[in-house]
């Protein structure tokens, strides 16, 4: 599933590749996603300009005047660009057209992503409960510290928790626990003030470094160009069976989820 750096990575190909911000067409090809695609949303949005587009957690938000479009990979959803006519692809489900002819389609083989439209994006339901931007400064230490004291979550389910951290996922819950040394299946209220300091650096580093790299490529993800995010060769112990100290890496599930740590590195 992608998570906050493939999320970033697809949100700034598309605002680097529109020439100009005007919706021509927004095409619903099949409405059947995680939620049905209001037939709504064209009358919204065409001939409208899109102001902003970034990303909110693991959302990509296409930013009017007038409200925004939510977008959500889900697992395996895919915009690619197109800059002549459509041809379809097996699994489309949408496709923006601009006014300078670049085309982004939506493409989605297990149909968990979404598109809603919003007057109020941060009332939206998939929005408002959504906890803090882990590359903020409003996210540090204080934060970690006091919100994992009341906590007897297991720390990697813990940073996983959109409601309190939001964009991160499987892998990089499990490399950040890596960097800061700890087990993922610690209970959040035994971290100490300096675990807790160590780890808000850790998931910092983690998300911006494979920011820098275009993400990371496990299954289906793709950049828009249809390129894979080259993360995966940074990846320290997501779903890799040695540690570079030597031991043998440990794949544990938490709350069905596989979990990789190095039984020597982390404690
Ligand atoms: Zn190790």
């Amino acid at each position: 599933m992608p998570e906050l750096p493939e999320v970033e990575t697809i949100c700034n190909a598309i605002e680097q590749s529109i020439d100009s911000p005007k919706i021509d067409k927004f095409k619903i090809i099949n409405n059947k996603l995680r939620w049905k695609i209001s037939g709504n949303i064209p009358s919204r949005v065409n001939g409208q300009v899109i102001k902003k587009i970034y990303r909110r957690a693991k959302y990509i938000i296409f930013e009017f005047d007038h409200g925004c479009l939510i977008t959500h990979l889900g697992m395996t959803g895919q915009f690619r660009r197109i800059q002549n006519d459509y041809t379809s692809h097996k699994h489309d489900h949408f496709l923006i057209k601009m006014s300078d002819d670049n085309i982004y389609v939506y493409n989605d083989v297990r149909k968990f992503g979404s598109i809603h439209w919003s007057a109020n994006v941060d009332k939206h339901f998939l929005m408002k409960n959504i906890g803090i931007e882990p590359l903020t400064e409003g996210f540090n230490s204080r934060y970690l510290k006091n919100r994992t004291t009341k906590s007897k979550m297991k720390i990697k389910n813990f940073i996983m928790d959109q409601k309190i951290i939001a964009g991160v996922g499987n892998i990089y819950a499990s490399e950040a626990l890596f960097l800061s040394k700890i087990r993922p299946n610690k209970i959040a209220n035994k971290l100490s003030k300096s675990m807790c300091d160590h780890l808000v650096k850790s998931i910092k580093v983690v998300l911006r470094k494979a920011i820098k790299y275009g993400g990371t490529s496990i299954k289906d993800y793709k950049t828009l160009d249809g390129n894979s995010g080259y993360f995966t060769q940074k990846l320290s112990v997501y779903g890799l069976d040695r540690c570079k100290c030597g031991e043998k890496i440990k794949n544990v599930k938490i709350s069905g989820r596989s979990s990789f740590y190095c039984p020597k590195c982390q404690k």
